[in-house]
């Protein structure tokens, strides 16, 4: 495995473990050339899936990908680490499971953000401004104000 800051590919395993409740093996593992140090997850994959994009391109569907996504929406959120590695496996597992190979990049977003929802408010209406391509400011204000009961049930 290609060290992330050097580039050097001769890194060493430090520990292995399983993790997310055992559907992922995570490897800590180290640089000897610059000392670095980063984690690897293995996991199983079921099969390959190609996400059929808004305009009709087709792209291998690419989980680092979504994972940078979901952490750029849940920045500076209190949501831990560990939680957010098991709401991108659920979700990968829910689109392998879903029986098709092909998947249009909207049934993904609305599972997204079907999962933030459960986990931030903040960070799914991030996620959302951003998938829903929200162009007026007036039209993010009612998205949150449609939001606010949700918001508050979930207080009660
Ligand atoms: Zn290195």
């Amino acid at each position: 495995m290609r060290c992330p800051f050097c580039g050097n590919v001769d890194t060493q395993v430090k520990d292995s473990r399983p993790a997310e409740d055992h559907v992922a093996i995570r490897r800590r593992r180290f640089c000897p050339a610059c000392g670095g140090r980063f984690t690897t997850y293995e996991r199983v994959q079921l099969r390959d899936l190609v996400v059929i994009k808004s305009n009709g391109r087709r792209e291998d569907f690419d989980r680092d990908k979504l994972e940078r996504s979901v952490r750029i929406s849940l920045q500076k959120r209190p949501v831990e680490p560990e939680r957010v590695d098991q709401m991108i496996s659920g979700i990968v597992r829910r689109l392998e499971s879903m029986g098709e190979t092909d998947i249009n990049s909207k049934q993904i977003g609305e599972i997204v953000m079907e999962a933030l929802a459960r986990i931030d408010t903040v960070g799914y209406v991030r996620f959302a401004s951003v998938y829903k391509n929200f162009q007026a400011a007036d039209d993010f204000d009612k998205f949150v104000s449609e939001l606010r009961p949700n918001v508050s049930a979930e207080n009660d």
